[in-house]
């Protein structure tokens, strides 16, 4: 039996809930169109867009040189799977390796992707290196690193992992920036140690440059790998291309996702080539993964990024919304912290996020949510500043609403 669809509803909204397993909540608008920095729904109204679809559109919406590669990109191959070479993987992979501390890459098509070809190759290496016993893994609190069953098992959030028990076994959650606990959990079991340089989803927490220093001694010391999860934090969102570059330590493999290829699903995992050393053939792999398509578009994205003028933008105008927020919004009753470096900046509040990430919609403003109590701001790296005093104002007079209606 079909129920009516509610005439006052978009039929998009409808039909998604009729049909679309429920897996989000969502407002209750349709977007149908995006420009820089802007997105627009069905009823042509604009939201000044601090999410940038979870830190994906860095370079924003309706890019000019995203949409010419696609196009011309498109009329070439599309897709002919890993059995055979192609010029754009190649590049892109070369690309990557000559702007980080890696020697070698390998893609998939996603974040979780990429923690789970991580894990698994720590794995392999551990074994090869030093035996079967060496299987387990160290993450921390409040980490996330993906959905699917290996990542979920080193994401420290119970509501994500408790209705999918039993996990990969053997991964230690230790507090968050704290060595002294992280020496102890180092034991000989364990393979690699992994770790968000800046923690995105668990509520933008930083790590000191002395811990991830730290980490590296420990893991040097242990036979332990260290992986670095810039899957967020990475590729110009800190102000720098890697999160990492100010602890002065470099991890022997990264997983990067999210802003990679401009808005196209595309995981890499990078690495030494000591790691390198023990993968084979047939070790890992995906049908996707780096198509001709989607390289040549990310090869853009990580040229536009990866120059010195942008990061340097990246990193003032970080400076600049650190400024504002602690002028006009740290102060306000509903905060508790202002925290974050770069474009990624967390507002703990002393009331549910959500709420403020519903209310901001009102003000024409997308924000999103980091845990419970944390509002995230992740806008696309091309904002001007005067779109981040408009953003700032519209945070302000959202937090102000949410206040009253507390009074009311
Ligand atoms: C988003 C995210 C992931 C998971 O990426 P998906 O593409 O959603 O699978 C893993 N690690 C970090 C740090 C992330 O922010």
């Amino acid at each position: 039996m079909r129920e009516t669809i509610h005439t006052s509803v978009p039929e998009a909204i409808a039909l998604e809930r009729r049909y679309v397993l429920q897996t989000y909540r969502r407002p209750d608008f349709v977007l149908v169109r995006g420009e820089g920095v802007r997105l627009f729904d069905e009823k042509g109204r604009a939201y000044l867009d601090a999410v940038a679809g979870i830190a994906v559109n860095a370079l924003g919406y309706g890019d000019p040189e995203i949409v010419a590669t696609l196009r011309t990109a498109a009329e070439g191959l599309i897709h002919v799977s890993n059995l055979y070479h192609t010029e754009p993987q190649a590049r892109l992979a070369q690309a990557l390796v000559e702007c980080s501390f890696a020697d070698r890459v390998f893609f998939c098509n996603s974040g979780t992707e990429a923690v789970e070809a991580a894990l698994k190759f720590a794995r392999k290496y551990a074994r090869e290196r030093y035996g079967a016993h060496k299987t387990q893994f160290v993450a921390f609190t409040n980490s996330f690193h993906g959905r699917t069953m290996g990542a979920l098992s080193t994401t420290a959030t119970e509501k994500y992992r408790i209705p999918f028990e039993p996990l990969v076994p053997g991964v230690h959650f230790v507090p968050f920036n704290n060595l002294r606990a992280t020496e102890e959990a180092i034991t000989d079991h364990v393979c690699a140690v992994l770790v968000e340089p800046i923690q995105g989803e668990g509520g933008v927490h930083l790590a000191t440059a002395e811990f991830l220093q730290g980490l590296r001694a420990l893991c040097n010391e242990r036979g332990a790998l260290l992986i670095f999860d810039e899957i967020q934090c990475g590729l110009g969102r800190s102000g720098t291309l890697w999160a990492h570059e100010s602890s002065g330590v470099t991890p022997d493999l990264m997983t990067l996702a999210k802003p990679l290829a401009g808005g196209l699903p595309m995981g890499a995992v990078l690495m030494t080539q000591a790691v390198a050393d023990v993968i084979a053939p047939g070790d890992h792999g995906s049908t996707f993964a780096a198509g001709p398509l989607i390289c040549q578009v990310a090869q853009v994205v990580l040229r536009r990024i990866n120059s010195r003028p942008f990061l340097a933008e990246v990193q003032a105008k970080g400076e600049y919304l650190g400024t504002h927020l602690n002028q006009h919004v740290r102060p306000h009753r509903l905060v508790r912290d202002v925290r974050g470096r770069g474009l990624i900046w967390g507002i703990e509040c002393n009331t549910e996020a959500l709420t403020v990430v519903n209310a901001a919609y009102r003000h024409g403003l997308l924000v999103c949510a980091a845990g419970t109590h944390v509002v995230r701001l992740l806008p696309p790296l091309i904002i001007t500043r005067a779109e981040i005093d408009e953003m700032v104002d519209k945070l302000v007079a959202t937090l102000e609403d949410v206040a009253q209606e507390m009074v009311a």
